[in-house]
C-alpha cells in the first residue's frame, strides 16, 4: 500500500516551496481556528492558492497520481466495493479494480482520519491512491451510485413474493400486506433514481413479458427494462393508495398526486393511470418544490431580452403571452416573470390547472371541472377580488380568452400561455379562437415564444467540421454567411450517460406590439399583422437565437436543425416526435405554402436525410432539387 504521510506539516511545506508567504500561512491558520475548515480548503477560499495549485503540490509530495476522472470510464462494480455512504463521508471514489488490487481517488490525501477509514473498510485489498478535485467527485457519486441494481434486486424479490400459484392472472387482486414493504423500497429506489440523475418524469408500463420503467431526462426517455412483469399490480396498487386514487377501478384512467421526500427535496408527484394491454401503465410527473427561485437570469434568456420583458410586465395593465409547445419550459419562464412582480405591494392571484410550484404571497386557484370550477369562472370572480396581476395557467377557449382580454384592459396586468410554435402566430391563434381583433389590439402587450434545446455535455463535446449541405442549409436560415464560426457536435461519455448532451436551455423570441401591429389587428388584417411583426427592430426569430448557441458551442446543429424543422409545421401543438418525421416528409411534398422560411427548413430536413440515406435515392434528390428550384424562384 502506498504510504500517504507528508514528511511535514502541508503549511510548512508549502512555505518551504515558496508557493504561500509565512505571513499568509499566519493569516490562513488563524481563520482555520476561528472557522474549524482544514488548512489546505482554508488557503484556497482565501485565495492564497488554487485548487489545482495545491492538488498538483500534494500529489507531487505524495508521489501518487492526480487524476481527471470526467476522462475515465468507472465500471459501477468497480465503484461499487466501497459504499456509497463511506464514498461521500470521506470524499473518495473506488477508480480501478484488478484482481486484488484497487485504486482509490480522493480529494484530500492528506485527510489521515479518511485514509485509515478507508484503508479499514478495503482491508481485505491492496490500495493504491490518486488524487482528485473534489468537484468532479461529487457529480461522479450522483452518477455512479445510481440505484439500477437495487431495483433490479428489489424487483426479483417481489416477483417471488408475487409468483403466481397456479394460473397466471395480472388483474389478480394483490392485498397481501407482507410483500408491502419490498413494494415500498422498490418504489423508493425508483423515487431517488429518478431525482439522482434529474429526471421530470417516471413512466412506468407493463408490457407482455417486461416492466419497462423509463425516465424522461432532458426531454428524452432512458429506458430500464426488467423482467419481473408480475410485481406490476403490485406498484400500481401502491402508488394509487400514495395518489389517493380509487383502488378497485382498473378499466378508468385516474389522476391524483402525492408529495415526497427525496435525498431531502420536497418532490410533488402527478400521477396518472392508464389502462393498457397488460394491466395499468403509470406516468408520473416529478415537481421539485425546493428547486429554488425562479429566476429570468436562470432561464437562458440572453439580459437584453430580460430587460425589455421586465418593463413589459411592470406595466400597470395589459396582456403578456408566453407561448410554445407542451415542455417548452413556459411554465418556468411565467413563474420566474410572476416573482419579479412578487411584492407586498401587489396583489397577485393565478389560476393554474394544476397548480405546479407554491409561491409565497400569491393566492393560487386550482381548476376544478367537475364542481364547475373551471377557467372561465375562476377568471370572472378573480377580477372582483381585486389583483394587480392575474396569471391564467393557459388561454383553453375563446371565453378565457376573451375575459382575459378585458381584464387587461381594465387595469390588470395579465400573464398567460398558450400553444403555438412562435410569437407571431400567437395572436392569429386567439382571433382563431374567436377573440375579437379590436379587442387582442387593444389589450395585447407582447409575445415570449420559447423552446428549449438540450446542452452539449462539456465533459465529451468534439469539433464538428460542417459539411457543405450542412453550411448551406445553416446559411438560409441564417439568411447570412456563417463566417468563420465553429461548431461541435455529441459524442457521449459516462458523464452524460453517454448521451452527448447534459441539461437544456432556453431559447427566446419577444414579439412587442407596436402600433402599427395593433392597428392590423384591430382591422382583422392578419396577413399585415405578420408582415409589420417580422419588420419590428428586435425581433429575432428562435431558430436564430437556437443558431447564436450552436455558434457558441452550447449546443448541436443537430438541435438547431430539428428546432427549423418543428417551427415549420404549422399547428403542430403536441410534443410527440414519433410520427414527426413522417409528418415532415408528408408536409414538405404537399404544403402549397412555403414561406421562405420554412423553405429553408425543409431543405435543412431534406439534406440532413440525404447524408444519412443512399446517395443514390433518386426521388429524394429529385424531391430536394424540386424545393431548391422554388426556393430560388421566391428570390431568396
Ligand atoms: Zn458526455
Amino acid at each position: 500500500m502506498t504510504q500517504l504521510k507528508l514528511k511535514q506539516r502541508l503549511g510548512d511545506l508549502l512555505v518551504g516551496e515558496k508557493i504561500i508567504s509565512e505571513a499568509q500561512l499566519g493569516l490562513a491558520l488563524k481563520e482555520q481556528r476561528s472557522s474549524g475548515g482544514k488548512l489546505g480548503s482554508t488557503l484556497i477560499t482565501l485565495g492564497f492558492i488554487t485548487e489545482e495549485q495545491l492538488l498538483s503540490f500534494l500529489s507531487q509530495q505524495l508521489n501518487i497520481p492526480f487524476l481527471d476522472i470526467s476522462a475515465l470510464n468507472i465500471p459501477q462494480q468497480t465503484v461499487l466495493k466501497l459504499p456509497e455512504v463511506h464514498a461521500r463521508r470521506h470524499r473518495a471514489l473506488v477508480v480501478k479494480s484488478e484482481d486484488n488490487n484497487l485504486t482509490v481517488a480522493l480529494s484530500d490525501p492528506a485527510d489521515l482520519y479518511a485514509v485509515e477509514a478507508i484503508s479499514n473498510l478495503l482491508s481485505l485489498y491492496q490500495l493504491d491512491f490518486a488524487i482528485v478535485r473534489e468537484s468532479q467527485l461529487l457529480p461522479a457519486y450522483d452518477r455512479l451510485y445510481r440505484r439500477t441494481k437495487d431495483i433490479e434486486a428489489f424487483a426479483g424479490q417481489l416477483e417471488d413474493e408475487h409468483r403466481p400459484t397456479q394460473e397466471f392472472d395480472i388483474f389478480r387482486d394483490v392485498d397481501d400486506a407482507s410483500n408491502e414493504a419490498t413494494v415500498v423500497k422498490f418504489l423508493n429506489s425508483v423515487f431517488e433514481d429518478a431525482v439522482q440523475i434529474g429526471a421530470s418524469d417516471i413512466h412506468i408500463e407493463p408490457d407482455e413479458k417486461a416492466l419497462r420503467i423509463r425516465l424522461r431526462v432532458d426531454g428524452v426517455l432512458q429506458e430500464n427494462i426488467l423482467n419481473e412483469v408480475a410485481i406490476v399490480p403490485a406498484l400500481v396498487l401502491r402508488l394509487k393508495l400514495m395518489a389517493s386514487l380509487d383502488i378497485s377501478e382498473k378499466r378508468l384512467p385516474q389522476d391524483g398526486r402525492f408529495n415526497l421526500n427525496v435525498r431531502n427535496q420536497s418532490i410533488d408527484v402527478r400521477v396518472s393511470t392508464m389502462p393498457v394491454q397488460y394491466g395499468e401503465s403509470v406516468v408520473m410527473r416529478l415537481l421539485n418544490q425546493d428547486a429554488g427561485v425562479f429566476q429570468l437570469e436562470n432561464t437562458g434568456m440572453p439580459i437584453e431580452l430580460i430587460k425589455r420583458l421586465r418593463s413589459l410586465i411592470r406595466r400597470p395593465h395589459g396582456m403578456v403571452l408566453v407561448t410554445g409547445p407542451t415542455g417548452s419550459g413556459k411554465t418556468t419562464t411565467l413563474y420566474a416573470a410572476l416573482s419579479e412582480l412578487n411584492e407586498p405591494g401587489k396583489k397577485i392571484i393565478t389560476v393554474e390547472d394544476p397548480v405546479e410550484y407554491r409561491l409565497p404571497r400569491i393566492s393560487q386557484v386550482q381548476v376544478n371541472p367537475k364542481i364547475g370550477l373551471d377557467f372561465a369562472h375562476i377568471l370572472r370572480t378573480c377580477l372582483r377580488q381585486d389583483p394587480d396581476i392575474l396569471l391564467v395557467g393557459e388561454m383553453r377557449d375563446k371565453e378565457t380568452a376573451e375575459i382575459g382580454l378585458r381584464g387587461a384592459l381594465t387595469g390588470h396586468m395579465v400573464l398567460s400561455t398558450l400553444h403555438t410554435n412562435d410569437a407571431i402566430t400567437c395572436a392569429l391563434r386567439l382571433m382563431d379562437m374567436g377573440a375579437p381583433g379590436y379587442l387582442i389590439g387593444a389589450a395585447l402587450r407582447a409575445v415570449v415564444a420559447q423552446r428549449l434545446v438540450r446542452k452539449l455535455c462539456g465533459q465529451c463535446k468534439s469539433t464538428h467540421e460542417l459539411a457543405s449541405s450542412e453550411q448551406y442549409c445553416l446559411e438560409k436560415i441564417a439568411k447570412e454567411p456563417l463566417g468563420n464560426a465553429h461548431f461541435y457536435r455529441s459524442v457521449g461519455c459516462q458523464s452524460c450517460n453517454y448521451t452527448g448532451y447534459r441539461g437544456r436551455i432556453g431559447v427566446f423570441e419577444l414579439l412587442e406590439l407596436n402600433d402599427a401591429m395593433c392597428d392590423a389587428l384591430r382591422r382583422d388584417a392578419p396577413d399585415e399583422f405578420a408582415i409589420e411583426a417580422r419588420k419590428t427592430k428586435y425581433y429575432r426569430p428562435l431558430v436564430l437565437s437556437a443558431l447564436d448557441f450552436a455558434k457558441q458551442g452550447l449546443t448541436s446543429i443537430e438541435e438547431v436543425l430539428k428546432l427549423a424543422d418543428e417551427l415549420t409545421l404549422d399547428d403542430r401543438s403536441s410534443d410527440d416526435n414519433a410520427s414527426q418525421d413522417e409528418y415532415n416528409t408528408e408536409h414538405m411534398i404537399t404544403s402549397e405554402v412555403l414561406t421562405s422560411e420554412t423553405l429553408g427548413a425543409n431543405i435543412a430536413g431534406n439534406i440532413r436525410e440525404l447524408d444519412k440515406v443512399d446517395r443514390g435515392d433518386i426521388e429524394k434528390i429529385l424531391r430536394l432539387a424540386e424545393v431548391v428550384r422554388a426556393l430560388d424562384s421566391s428570390g431568396q
